[in-house]
């Protein structure tokens, strides 16, 4: 017998979302920060948000834990519609903020206790839960460390691993890396992959390309408040750039004009400092110009999306 009889055909279950935003608009007087924003994150995914300085990053994170309210659309997360429901949101998930507001006069394990009291950990489970970011963290041997005696790259593993004391199921990372040197953030990416491993939703921030296109599954490109694409890095490079780039080198006047016959000829370029990267060349046969050719990447879409340089 079929297992399935009974059953509504019609009947399947929706796709469940970590996290879902819905046509949301975010208004601060004269300005519209978030413009209409559609974002998901599905369970178990990691989705990056990547955006120009402005773009509405900062604003969509806060919406999050509803330290700002929507003017307009819909949040859910795991299953909770905000603001009305963001105390049982935020019990399940964690937060990295961009800023680390780490109590510096408390020894990594007092913080860590802190936080167990403020997640509401089980008094019977608080130890195993500090014994297990400690070791996320790796930072065992420094567990009785006053924070400001830590090295940078340790005070942003402390503040992610204080954000996985309650085992959240939804994990926001807000610019991880930013400031940080490349060893360091290397380290954080081996950590953030961990989580992925475990089936951690996350939704991370980022200004770095490079960080999207080896952590996230899919990226969602925001710029004046909305998404202007939506895809795995791999998928959005295709569709926007192609396979390859044609880098041009010249003087500013001579990359002017490259731009301009380039135009004509109907492919995209971006500026690459000090030359000019010809874009969407798959079709192009013969009439693909002369000049370096590199494999097109996620910051080429990036920029020509944006029309931003990264910094
Ligand atoms: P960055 O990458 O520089 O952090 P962002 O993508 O996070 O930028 P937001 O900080 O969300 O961008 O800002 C989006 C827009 O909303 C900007 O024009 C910003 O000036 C404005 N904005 C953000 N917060 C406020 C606020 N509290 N009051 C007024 N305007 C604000």
């Amino acid at each position: 017998m079929n297992d399935r009889a009974g059953c509504d055909p019609f009947d399947v279950p929706s796709t469940v979302h970590a996290l879902e935003l819905s046509h949301v608009v975010k208004r601060y007087g004269d300005i519209t920060a978030v413009n209409g924003l559609d974002l998901v994150v599905p369970e178990g995914g990691c989705v990056g948000l990547l955006g120009p300085n402005g773009a509405g990053k900062s604003t969509t994170m806060r919406m999050l834990t509803a330290q700002t309210i929507a003017d307009e659309g819909q949040i859910t997360v795991l299953g909770h519609e905000l603001p009305g429901d963001s105390k049982a949101a935020r019990a399940r998930m964690g937060v990295v903020p961009q800023l680390d507001n780490l109590d510096t006069t408390l020894t990594v394990e007092q913080n860590l206790v802190v936080f167990s009291h403020l997640y509401r950990v089980p008094k019977a489970k608080r130890k195993d839960a500090i014994e297990r970011v400690l070791g996320i963290a790796n930072l065992g041997e420094r567990r009785d460390s006053k924070v400001d005696e830590l090295s940078g790259g340790m005070r942003r593993r402390l503040l992610i691993g204080r954000a996985l004391i309650h085992q959240p199921q939804l994990v926001l990372l807000d610019e991880p890396t930013v400031g940080l040197d490349p060893q360091v953030r290397q380290e954080l990416w081996a950590l953030i992959d961990l989580l992925r491993s475990e089936g951690v939703s996350i939704l991370m921030s980022t200004h770095y390309i490079e960080e999207a296109e080896r952590l996230c599954d899919s990226v969602t490109i925001v710029s004046h408040g909305s998404a202007v694409a939506v895809g795995a890095p791999t998928d959005l490079v295709a569709e926007h750039a192609g396979r390859d780039a044609v880098e041009i080198y010249g003087s500013p006047e001579r990359l002017i004009e490259i731009e301009a016959e380039m135009a004509k000829e109907g492919f995209p370029t971006r500026r690459t400092g000090t030359s000019i990267a010809v874009l969407g060349l798959d079709d192009a046969a013969g009439r693909a110009p002369a000049g370096e050719r590199r494999p097109a990447n996620l910051e080429d879409v990036f920029v020509l999306l944006t029309g931003e340089e990264i910094a």
